[in-house]
This record gives structure tokens, sequence and C-alpha cells, in this order.
């Protein structure tokens, strides 16, 4: 990462703290196993909906082992909750179905907490249904690395503060986290989602209630008044 970006990156996490504070971080580390099949869950839905959706795998599956033969219909509608049940319960059945392990033992993920960011990068987005984001999304919230996963609000909130100028959430992952400031991946993501869900929203950003509008490069602003967003604090993955 080039000094300017690292400034940028440390600048606009400044600012989101003002304004939204340092959030709450998981008391504890959630298995990467769960945090992975969460992370699958909530793809294309919301927050509220995924958690959901994962309670009722973990009540319907108590052991991981269960999923593995289990008959597709039944893990489909463990989760219909959070959308997209077919794609969904064919992912997580591929991925328990593929771990390393034997047959008398749970399906565990612990083996990649001795790997590097980019040996676990690549070794889960080799599975069908997983993504870079969803990927790095192990790392920051249950191995705690400091990794910035990149999702839709992060990759437009950037781009709109002129921090990257890149076509999708792949190649602004990429660029952010060659040497991500230390420290910060957390905050700064878990802030960026927040002013992407409440403030900088992709048809009439807010930019009135906007932390960042000084330093903001984006030609399009919206200064009318809108109101007081409505926080939408739930953050599943410091839930799981
Ligand atoms: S000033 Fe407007 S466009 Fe820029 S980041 Fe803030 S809400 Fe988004």
């Amino acid at each position: 990462m080039d000094k300017e970006l690292n400034e940028k990156i440390i600048e606009i996490n400044n600012l989101l703290i003002e304004r939204f504070g340092i959030p709450p971080k998981n008391k504890r580390k959630p298995d990467p196993l769960d945090l992975l099949i969460a992370t699958i869950l909530s793809q294309n839905t919301n927050d509220k909906n995924s958690y959901k959706a994962f309670r009722q795998l973990k009540n319907e599956f108590p052991d991981y082992s269960l999923v593995k033969k289990a008959p597709l219909t039944k893990i489909k509608n463990a989760i219909k909750v959070a959308g997209l049940a077919e794609q969904k319960a064919k992912a997580i059945q591929n991925l328990i179905a593929n771990l390393p392990g034997n047959n008398s033992s749970s399906p565990t993920l612990n083996f990649i907490k001795k790997m590097s960011n980019e040996e676990i990068l690549s070794y889960l987005t080799n599975f069908k249904g997983i993504g870079v984001k969803t990927a790095s999304c192990v790392l920051l919230f249950s191995l705690r690395r400091n990794v910035c996963p990149v999702d839709t609000h992060v990759h437009r909130t950037l781009n709109r503060m002129g921090a990257v100028q890149t076509k999708n959430p792949v190649a602004t992952f990429e660029i952010i986290n060659k040497n991500f400031p230390e420290g910060i991946a957390h905050s700064f993501h878990t802030n960026l989602i927040r002013l992407g869900r409440e403030i900088c929203l992709s048809n009439r950003p807010k930019c009135n209630l906007c932390p960042c509008r000084r330093i903001c490069k984006f030609n399009e602003k919206n200064f009318s008044n809108s109101a007081e967003p409505q926080p939408k604090e739930f953050m599943l993955l410091d839930n799981v």
C-alpha cells in the first residue's frame, strides 16, 4: 500500500470513530467454522435473518458431522429464512464434506489458525460458494487478523471518497489490504459498513449527515436535508 492511501485510511477511520465510536467486538473469538458458515448464510440478506438461520441450523444439527449426510432439503428448511437456501445449503454441505478429518470426529477448521492470511484465503476460496469477502471475514472476526473484508458498502464508500478507484470489491480488497494500517481493521470495516447502510446509501447518499464529507471526492453529493437514520447496530459477525 502506498503511504498516501495508508494515511487516508487512518483519516477515514478517525472520522468514523468520532461519529460512530469504536465498534464493540465479540467478547470471545468465534470458532472459525461457525464464523464461516454464518458468513455464507449472510450473503444477500440482512444480519437478523442470517443470524436466525444460523441459530436454526445449529439447533437442527448440533454437530456439523450430521450435516455431511443430511438430505439437502433438511438443511434448506433450517436456513430458508436467509434466502438462497438451495445455493447456501449446497455450499455448506460441500464445505463440511470436504474438510480434512475422519468420520469419528467433528469437522473443524481449527487447523487454519496456523496458516498465513494468504494461505487461508487461497484454501477457503477453493470451496464452491466461498469468495474473498466470505473468507476474509473468517480472518478478521474469528482469527482477529488485521484484514479488512470488502463488501458492497466498503467498496462503494471508499470509491466515492476517492481512497481507491476500483471496479469491484475484490480489487478494492487487494489494494487496501497490501499493508493495512496496524490494529484498525475491525473498526474501519465495521464503521464503513454502518456508513454505507445508514448514510452513504447507493441511491441517495445523505451527505449532510456524513462525517467524511470534507474529504469525500464524490461528484454527486446530495446535501438535501436528510433525516437522521435509525441506527442498525446489530452486526451478525460480532454475535456468532
Ligand atoms: S459525503 Fe456523501 S458520497 Fe461522500 S462518503 Fe459521505 S455520504 Fe458518501
